[in-house]
């Protein structure tokens, strides 16, 4: 070369003075991404030298170390990034420090011309290498191409609109990235703070990062070794480095594929949603690397929404380092990615309730709420989900029971999955609409969750046979072989239908009806629903989604054979002014709102319930 001691100045590509003016004006807390990038470039620079050498080129300095030095100057105010990686000829320079090749740094600055601030964003992006403009007064890098023979070069800029490339002296392959700190960016001069954010940012990266001649990184990631020599420790160990939980998990993945897509995964199902109090989750997400580099904190695009209770990593070679977040949505590679976590997460929790049901309890309990927005979120993946649903129901004895469970307990003549919706296990067991269920020894699954009643909406049938409300209004029973009730236990036709009056008159157009019951056993009256199917679903869920919604009337039913219909309508035809009376009738009536879960405020029921105690033990007397 004969270009010796000339100075060449070049003035930037107009975008990448744009984004220079950007990064050095920022205001951005974090800008300790920019050692990220720089690191990241060096070990891209490691990774393709390795490759040049493994292709049989003919490299300059082969027997240099594949590394990467960080040191500091804590007087002068300097940091050195020095890596002896593939290095850049002069065109190299120019074509990769003075343009933007990079996806990561114009969607950046496509974002800003959409009216993002840049302080608030940056961490998003892999701004790349002139990310560290927010920190440098000057950047000076050196570099010597791996090519035998090269010519070393010096670029230099301030991070204006220009920058300078002169021949340089360098005996070694690789490249120095010397970065003189602003003043208010010396915190990065200090050893024991560079330390920490490649702790943070770069504890993966392949290739060992040096300080002070100190291996700082851990370099061997988990994730990209072989899952049978990991202990079950190490799984555990690692999923509290990864999220401060204390707690062990309740199930680890390790998912290495290398078709259609390069995938080196762990993943973990937490044991609760209470993680460590001291440090709470405030965000979720996947961390993203490829090839060991971080390229995100909480990538969103590698699992559906509804699974983001899992924690864990995910590593792609088949994801470009330092990819825009909204690149990563719509890098092919994603789409593959997504599906085979998915399959693989719910592969392993069916085999938890298989083969450890009271572990794929306490998931269930914590996390059971996410499958069931699933459910009704994931139209085309569904059916996939229905094994992982559990409930409780009228015959479980508190245990959860899937649906298959139901199913093979259902008996020939049984052509329906009931159902009944309430607000707590404890109303639903003492619904008088379980009555008839019991007498026939017919199972009804409880859904007391808010959720629950979105989920029977898009579920409507499982295996072919339909789901069925009990409060159903065209509901089928079987008919019940019972011997006839002795007619004086039972109530007239006359007293009902001065009973039935009494009942209209007290409750007006709080009820839509009042009728006697063809399916109360043991329970006095009950309220069913004027609407059948999923309309009368709705209901409920918008009773929960919408604060004043008031639920249509109902229909309310009397059980003419109960001890206590029996004796008001007697009571009704004797001394019709008893105070008794209507107290009882509002009581009743508000008793069924409470069991269906539909009361709007239950504590205005006491001082009733305390004027008919008071009325029932001085009678007593
Ligand atoms: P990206 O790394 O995403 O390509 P950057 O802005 O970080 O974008 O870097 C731009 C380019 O500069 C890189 O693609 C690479 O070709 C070159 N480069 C940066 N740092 C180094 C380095 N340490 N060694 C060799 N080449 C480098
Ligand atoms: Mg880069």
């Amino acid at each position: 070369m004969s270009a010796e001691h000339t100075v060449e100045s070049l003035t930037f590509k107009t975008e990448v003075q744009q984004l220079l003016h950007i990064l050095s004006h920022s205001l951005y807390k974090e800008r300790e991404i920019f050692l990220r990038e720089l690191i990241s470039n060096a070990s891209d620079a490691l990774h393709r030298l390795q490759f040049e050498m493994l292709t049989n080129r003919e490299v300059h300095d082969p027997d240099a170390e594949l590394a990467i030095h960080v040191d500091v100057d804590e007087e002068a105010k300097t940091l050195t990034i020095s890596d002896s990686g593939i290095g850049m000829t002069h065109e190299e320079l120019v074509e990769n420090l003075g343009t933007i090749a990079h996806s990561g740094a114009l969607a950046f600055l496509k974002t800003l011309e959409e009216g993002q601030r840049p302080d608030d964003i940056i961490g998003q992006f892999g701004v790349g290498f002139y990310a560290v403009f927010m920190v440098a007064d000057e950047v000076r890098v050196t570099t010597r191409s791996y090519r035998p023979d090269a010519q070393a070069w010096t670029w230099t800029s301030r991070g204006d609109s220009a920058y300078t490339i002169t021949p340089a002296e360098k005996e070694t392959r690789g490249t120095v990235v010397e970065v003189q700190l602003k003043e208010d960016a010396a915190e990065f001069a200090s050893p024991w703070r560079i330390k920490q954010i490649i702790k943070q940012h770069s504890d993966y990266v392949a290739f060992p990062i040096y300080v002070d001649d100190e291996v700082v990184n851990q370099q061997q990631a988990l994730w990209q070794r072989s899952p049978s020599e990991i202990t079950d420790e190490e799984y555990d160990d690692f999923y509290r480095q990864l999220t401060l939980d204390f707690e062990q998990p309740l199930l680890h993945l390790h998912i290495v594929a290398d078709v259609p897509v390069d995938i080196h995964s762990i993943l973990y199902v937490p044991r609760g949603t209470g993680h460590n109090v001291l440090a709470p989750k405030t965000d979720y997400g996947l961390k993203l690397y490829s090839r060991k580099v971080l390229i995100q904190e909480h990538n969103k695009d590698m699992l559906p929404e509804y699974l983001r209770f899992i924690e864990g990593v995910v590593d792609s070679a088949d994801i470009p380092l330092n990819v825009a977040r909204e690149t990563v949505q719509s890098n092919r590679a994603v789409g593959h990615i997504k599906k085979a976590l998915r399959g693989r997460i719910i592969k392993a929790l069916k085999e938890l309730g298989a083969e450890k049901p009271e572990d794929y309890a306490i998931f269930w309990e914590s996390f059971g709420i996410f499958i069931k927005e699933g459910v009704t979120t994931d139209f085309g993946g569904r059916d996939d989900l229905l094994p992982l649903l559990r409930y409780k129901t009228s015959q479980s004895e508190g245990r959860w029971i899937s649906l298959e469970t139901y199913v093979g307990r259902m008996s020939e003549e049984q052509t329906a999955l009931y159902y009944i919706l309430g607000d707590s296990e404890a109303a639903v067991d003492s619904s008088p609409h379980l009555d008839a269920f019991r007498a026939r020894g017919l199972e009804v699954l409880y859904m007391t969750d808010p959720l629950d009643a979105l989920v029977i909406q898009s579920l409507r049938e499982y295996q072919g046979k339909p789901f069925k409300n009990v409060d159903d209004p065209e509901l089928e029973l079987p008919p019940l072989e019972k011997p006839e009730e002795s007619p004086e236990e039972t109530t007239s036709d006359e007293a009902l239908s001065e009973l039935i009056v009494r009942f209209r008159n007290v409750l007006g157009d709080r009820v839509s009806q009042v009728r006697e019951s063809q399916v109360l056993q043991d329970s006095p009256c009950r309220l069913v629903s004027a609407a059948s199917g999923p309309e009368n679903d709705m209901q409920r869920v918008r009773k929960w989604l919408e604060r004043d919604y008031e639920v249509p009337v109902k229909i309310l039913e009397l059980n003419r054979r109960h001890p206590l219909i029996h004796n008001l309508a007697q009571l009704i035809a004797r001394r019709p002014e008893d105070p008794l009376i209507n107290p009882t009738i509002e009581q009743l009536f508000e008793n069924l709102l409470l069991l269906d879960g539909l009361h709007p405020d239950p504590v205005r029921m006491v001082p009733r319930i305390q004027t008919l105690l008071t009325e029932a033990v001085s009678k007593a007397l």
